[in-house]
């Protein structure tokens, strides 16, 4: 296994976010739970959210507010138009603005095509994309009215969707999953086109595989690791803060030229390793 096992140690510098106000959906497991923690190390306040569990919410608000910046945790389901609405409508009484939205919020329905019900097709594109749509379109209205404070930020808001490396990688199985990432590529690069002008960066991280509940059956026994590991150049499974340094760092103005990208956080995984002895 490669010596770079376990997450690399904490780089984030402290106060590259400095006074920045952030929203990250699903902040209470995983990805954005880490990610959630590392913007506010690097200085910024933090909106938890949540749709289930308040008490995992409340450790993540808990352990932000241990770094001596603001966080507080607000439910809501991304999916509900009313309820993203209502929680962007807070963070800005509350919270004074936003400046970064971490589109995070996602989940998994698997079933193969003719045993896959229109429930699951529904919920996994519901919340994997319509979700990320209407935060993005409720965050777009706040940096709109703010504008460029070239205090805080260069720009005039950052968007970092979630995706995956099935935006690009087919995925038998999992279709739902799969369309649901691959319409984050389309949409992250069509707002990344249409904000630009006004200053508002849209970028996307496409992680790999990554060590969370999400995939615990990919990764909990030590046969399921050994066959993850063959698709995975770099030879770990990633970390979820792996991730969160990548989107502190996209977030922040060291990325400003930065737009309409995905960065690939995977371990080589869309190197198509196969082709390395095969093909
Ligand atoms: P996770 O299950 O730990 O976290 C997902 C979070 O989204 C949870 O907090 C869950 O409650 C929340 N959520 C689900 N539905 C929601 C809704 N309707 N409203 C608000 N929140 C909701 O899994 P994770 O691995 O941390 O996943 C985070 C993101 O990363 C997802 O978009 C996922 O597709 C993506 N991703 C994960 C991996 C991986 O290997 N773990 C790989 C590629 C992409």
């Amino acid at each position: 296994m490669n010596s770079t096992e376990g997450a690399p140690p904490e780089v984030i510098p402290a106060r590259l976010l400095h006074g920045q106000k952030a929203l990250v959906t699903g902040a209470n497991s995983g990805i954005g739970r880490a990610t959630a923690i590392g913007l506010a190390r690097a200085g910024a306040d933090v909106v938890v959210n949540y749709v289930a569990d308040r008490t995992a919410a409340q450790e993540v608000v808990d352990e932000i507010a241990s770094l001596g910046v603001r966080a507080a945790a607000y439910e809501a389901d991304v999916s509900q138009e009313d309820q993203v609405v209502a929680m962007m409508d807070r963070m800005v009484q509350e919270f004074g603005t936003i400046d970064i939205l971490v589109a995070n919020a996602g989940l998994q329905r698997d079933a193969g095509l003719t045993e896959m019900t229109l429930d699951q097709w529904q919920k996994v594109l519901d919340v994997n994309l319509t979700g990320q749509f209407l935060c993005a379109r409720e965050a777009t209205k706040e940096f709109r009215r703010r504008g460029v404070v070239p205090e805080v930020s260069r720009s005039a808001g950052k968007i970092i969707c979630m995706s995956s490396v099935h935006q690009l990688i087919p995925w038998a199985g999992h279709v739902n999953y799969a369309a649901s990432k691959g319409g984050v590529l389309m949409m992250m690069q069509t707002l990344a086109q249409e904000l630009a002008p006004e200053g508002i960066r849209v970028n996307a991280v496409a992680p790999g595989a990554i060590r969370t509940p999400i995939n615990r059956a990919a990764w909990e026994t030590p046969e399921a690791t050994e066959e993850l590991l063959q698709l995975i150049p770099y030879d770990r499974v990633g970390e979820p803060e792996d991730i969160a340094r990548v989107v502190v760092a996209l977030a922040s103005d060291l990325m400003d030229y930065v737009v309409g990208t995905t960065l690939y956080v995977d371990g080589g995984m869309t190197l198509f390793p196969g082709f390395a002895t095969g093909g």
